[in-house]
């Protein structure tokens, strides 16, 4: 996200309609970073079932994913001051310490309430050297944009990767390795995949599952060429354990391409209506596509800097 790309869309709504749609919009976001925790203290203790935990503030998809490989938990909304300390405190509840933070790319969303979730635990937050220096870069430009959004919610004291990784380096958190990929821009400035095995991939916004999305940082050929090698490249059965939605096949990767494919046609098609400041057909469309209102305020954001940027 960037000042010039987001503050005319800002602006162009009122600010109750924009907070509100904000609060909705966030509210239905399961984030795209993950916190590592070792459950061994947890698993071993009588009665502990694991698959009953009230993880109430994980959104469903990664429920199954906690089941099957209890230390890493996906489906956090970070950005919103109330969940993650909510997620700090259902870590604790679960007698799970923490064990450490990753971080898959640079937007608010995945990193504003890191220093809610972590506390005063002094455990490693960790990003690949280029997330974490586009993180630094925008944070005072999302403080002054996304903090009127949110309101109240958003943290004012917010933290940054404290451990920097490069491309292909491996990092254990809680005893479990993961490697860092970094993918280069797509849809934030600087994505990266976080492999857990050849089969488990934590893979931020790169795919988003039955969700809007979020195109207003205008690196959409950059993801849609990111996407394309993806789906060339990944085995069929990995699973990639999206920010934002349920964990899924490739298969979301071929998704998220005719998403944004059929995003910038609707750009095409309705020029002249975006340029009279009517995104009314655009939203149509994409949702003819994809038939929700999650994040669709992603989608709205994103429609007057991407068509300002093809013009
Ligand atoms: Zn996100």
């Amino acid at each position: 996200m960037t000042v010039t790309s987001t503050e005319p869309a800002v602006r162009s709504c009122d600010p109750a309609t924009a907070v509100t749609r904000s609060l909705l919009g966030w509210g239905a976001v399961a984030g795209p970073f993950y916190i590592a925790v070792s459950l061994a203290q947890a698993s071993t203790r009588d009665g502990f079932d694991l698959t009953r935990h009230p993880w109430s503030l994980l959104e469903d998809g990664s429920l199954g994913w906690i089941q099957s490989a209890n230390f890493v938990l996906t489906g956090a909304m970070v950005a919103a001051f109330a969940v993650g300390l909510g997620m700090r405190h259902e870590a604790e509840r679960a007698g799970a310490p923490l064990a450490g933070v990753l971080v898959t790319h640079p937007h608010p969303d995945h990193y504003a309430g890191l220093a809610q979730i972590v506390g005063t635990d002094e455990v490693p937050i960790v990003a690949s050297r280029a997330v974490a220096a586009v993180i630094r870069r925008d944070d005072a430009l999302k403080d002054s944009i996304v903090g009127p959004m949110m309101g109240a919610d958003w943290p004012t004291e917010r933290i940054f990767p404290d451990h920097l990784v490069d491309h292909g380096d491996e990092v254990s958190l809680g005893g479990f390795t993961f490697r860092v990929e970094e993918l280069g821009p797509g849809e934030s400035d600087m994505d990266t995949l976080w492999w857990l095995d050849p089969a488990t991939v934590f893979a931020g916004d790169v795919a988003y599952d039955g969700m809007h999305a979020y195109l207003a940082d205008g690196r959409w050929t950059d993801w849609l060429a990111s996407l394309e090698a993806l789906e060339a490249r990944l085995d069929g059965e990995v699973t990639l354990h999206v920010g934002h939605g349920a964990p899924g096949t490739k298969a979301l990767l071929a998704q998220q391409r005719r998403y944004i494919e059929t995003f910038l046609a609707a750009l095409d098609a309705h020029a002249d209506a975006v340029a009279a400041g009517d995104h009314e057909p655009v939203l149509a469309a994409v949702r003819a596509l994809l038939p929700s209102d999650d994040l669709l305020f992603l989608l709205d954001l994103s429609i007057d800097p991407v068509q300002a940027a093809r013009l």
